[in-house]
């Protein structure tokens, strides 16, 4: 009998964040892109093994406050995710994976790749590293990877994120971890689960990373 292994779905939904949706730094149209994260968080039976969840995390003071409105500073309301999301995630009881970017004063941390998760033993590491980790464990069980980012905003953090989870998540990446030669990985963005700043630039991520329905 032919042992059909199963591709393992992991969703990253990258600052859902309330700066993002409705505060300093409110997205066009975040609102209606958290909506059908929230509606996705909610199907049943759930299409995803695995979460995480990513948070701009900054310090009140911090260079990449020259270039964008003070947003998303550590414990200010800001900074936490809309009741709507939380609850969401609640319902399905799956384990959350939070990466938390942005907190050093020299760093913009727009990709979620390199922000920081725990792991079980309460160590953290870079949510790449994680996933790569994860697909090392998995990769006799299961025949490959597909990553799925929503979130905001398309053209800069989830650019940014798809962009870095693409790069590592190839098999040739590093050392010392090897991932077998057919073990495949997708990393794409959910079209109508983003929302973005600039609308050509937004356009052009989605023509690039969109995944096709
Ligand atoms: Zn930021």
């Amino acid at each position: 009998m032919v042992h059909e292994r199963k591709v393992y779905k992991v969703l990253v939904v990258v600052d859902v964040q309330n700066d993002f949706i409705t505060g300093t730094l409110a997205v066009p149209h975040a609102a209606r892109a958290v909506e059908k994260i929230v509606e996705l968080l909610k199907t049943d039976p759930f299409p995803y093994d695995r979460i995480y969840l990513s948070q701009d995390q900054h310090p009140p003071q911090t260079k990449h406050f020259d270039k964008w409105p003070v947003h998303c500073v550590a414990g200010t309301w800001g900074a936490d995710f809309p009741p709507e999301l939380s609850q969401a995630l609640v319902r399905h009881g799956l384990k959350v994976h939070y990466v938390r970017k942005g907190n050093r004063k020299d760093e913009d941390g727009y990709s979620a790749a390199f922000g920081m998760t725990g792991l079980e033993a309460g160590e953290e590491v870079q949510l790449w590293e994680d996933m790569r980790l994860t697909c090392y464990n998995l990769c006799h069980e299961v025949s490959g990877f597909e990553v799925d980012v929503v979130g905001l905003a398309t053209d800069f953090c989830v650019l940014e994120t798809a962009i870095d989870l693409r790069t590592t998540l190839k098999t040739d990446y590093t050392e010392p971890i090897l991932l077998p030669e057919d073990f495949e990985t997708t990393v794409q963005i959910l079209p109508d689960l983003v929302a973005g700043i600039d609308p050509k630039k937004s356009e052009a991520v989605i023509t690039l990373f969109g995944k096709k329905s």
